[in-house]
């Protein structure tokens, strides 16, 4: 930012996910100069990840570049660098590469990573679910292990076209609807010589139903879809350890899988330890009822990474729409303090959840009450991803992907590209 002058504070954001993008965008116009810090050079649309990792959509059609955000939004500088350290005291960012940054007010919004909760073998062979990077290995792996079995058949017994998606969230149903239908629809007429039948999904939740956060008649109606496409749903039952090969269950159970993906939790960037602020128990940073850091009126925390409670005491869930508010909240409050006005609470307006089950279903819950499912809540959730993406570029894209998709069962993006053989060659 070169447009620093005296009387402009610096805002520095780190992140540019749904809420660091959300406050830079917010400060339009005020006279703030405002950097947002990212290690990576773009956003990532991480509810329609599973559609990259499942071939659906390319990863270029859910991520945007964070520069090309705020082309046209003067007031803010982007930095691709990694922030390691925050000095609260001298009001310094440091980075990975590059001199620190001074900040006069801090947005941390840098979301969260994988919780493996210490369970064996998660951390060395299970795939998560969190970046473009997980997708597109979780992607290349899948699409390798079919052409091993063209090739040696004897290990589809060994587990090679096994998946266990551990946690039955939003992420883990969507995520093994679009699995079923990936290998059933589209794999199986891709991979003639090979008993594409024996390739399995099996999708483990230790809680009692899926969707635990849903209404149990939603929940139901998960396990009832994906049981019809062929999901085998396992609930009530914890996952004790895992290996390349295979994934032991609580019950006893052994299964044979080359595929682990762990769907199972989050916890928050770990850069919420690193202030040395009080956190959670899932290390979210624990914040006032404006947002801001005990003690530092001039950090805030939004999104993933801040524990702020809801209006029934409860912390308010890890969802976008919870970070897209928590940003413009911020941004408003900066504009409020400049204008001589304290601070205002930050209120949640929840505005629902739903889960797409696969091809033509899903459920929606509104907080009014009211519930759509099958081809009307599935229509609500396409409806809705688009006009959260950002760009048009991306919403023209994934939308002629979808139709795409729907109309042939055919998915564009299974190439495995050299890079993507030597990664998984590399382990
Ligand atoms: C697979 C999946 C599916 C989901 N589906 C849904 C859904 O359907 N609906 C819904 O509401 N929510 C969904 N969520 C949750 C939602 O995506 C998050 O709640 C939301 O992204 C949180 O926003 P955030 O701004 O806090 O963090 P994020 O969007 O995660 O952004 C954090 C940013 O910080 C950057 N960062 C992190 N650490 C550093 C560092 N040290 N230095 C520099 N940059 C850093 C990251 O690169 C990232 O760009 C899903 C999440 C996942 C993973």
């Amino acid at each position: 930012v070169t447009r620093a002058t005296v009387d402009r504070e610096r805002v520095v954001v780190i992140g540019a996910g749904f809420g660091g993008l959300a406050a830079a965008r917010a400060l339009k116009g005020a006279p703030f100069d405002v950097v947002v810090v990212d290690a990576n050079n773009f956003h990532t649309f991480q509810p329609l990840l599973y559609q990259v990792a499942t071939a659906g959509l390319d990863d270029d059609d859910i991520a945007y570049p964070a520069r090309g955000i705020f082309r046209r939004q003067h007031n803010v500088g982007v930095r691709m660098a990694r922030v390691t350290a925050v000095d609260l005291a001298e009001r310094t960012v440091h980075l990975s590469r590059g001199e620190p940054l001074r900040y006069d007010v801090l947005v941390l919004a840098a979301g969260a990573v994988t919780a493996t909760y210490g369970v064996e073998g998660v951390e060395q062979y299970a795939f998560g679910l969190k970046s473009l990077d997980d997708a597109l290995a979780l992607r290349a792996h899948i699409v390798e292990r079919f052409e091993e079995a063209a090739i040696e058949p004897e290990i589809i017994d060994d587990g090679a076209l096994t998946v266990v998606v551990c946690g039955g969230g939003p992420t883990g149903v969507e995520l093994s609807g679009a699995l079923g239908e990936l290998f059933q629809k589209v794999l199986a007429r891709d991979f003639r010589d090979v008993d594409v039948r024996r390739a399995r999904v099996v999708l483990v939740e230790a809680a009692d139903r899926l969707l635990g956060t849903f209404t149990p008649r939603s929940s139901e109606r998960a396990r009832t879809t994906l049981e019809r496409r062929g999901v085998e749903v396992v609930v009530g039952v914890g996952v004790e350890k895992l290996d390349a090969t295979s994934v032991q269950l609580s019950d006893g159970r052994r299964i044979p899988a080359h595929t682990v993906i762990w769907a199972a939790g989050v916890q928050a960037s770990s850069l919420a330890n690193v202030l040395g602020a009080e956190t959670t128990r899932g290390g979210r940073l624990l914040v006032e009822a404006d947002l801001s850091l005990p003690g530092h009126p001039e950090v805030f925390a939004v999104g993933d990474i801040a524990a702020s409670p809801g209006p029934d005491g409860q912390l308010l869930p890890q969802v976008a729409q919870v970070a897209i508010q928590g940003g413009r909240h911020v941004a408003r409050q900066l504009v409020r303090r400049r204008a001589g006005q304290s601070t205002e609470p930050f209120r949640y307006r929840d505005k629902g959840s739903m889960a797409t089950i696969g091809r033509r279903d899903a459920v929606t819950e509104l907080p009014n009450g009211w519930r759509f499912s099958g081809t009307i809540g599935w229509l609500a959730w396409l409806g809705l991803h688009l006009v959260y993406l950002i760009g048009f570029r991306n919403r023209a894209n994934v939308l002629v992907n979808w139709a795409w998709n729907y109309l042939t069962y055919d998915r564009g993006s299974r190439i495995l590209a050299e890079s993507d053989r030597e990664r998984i060659a590399g382990g």
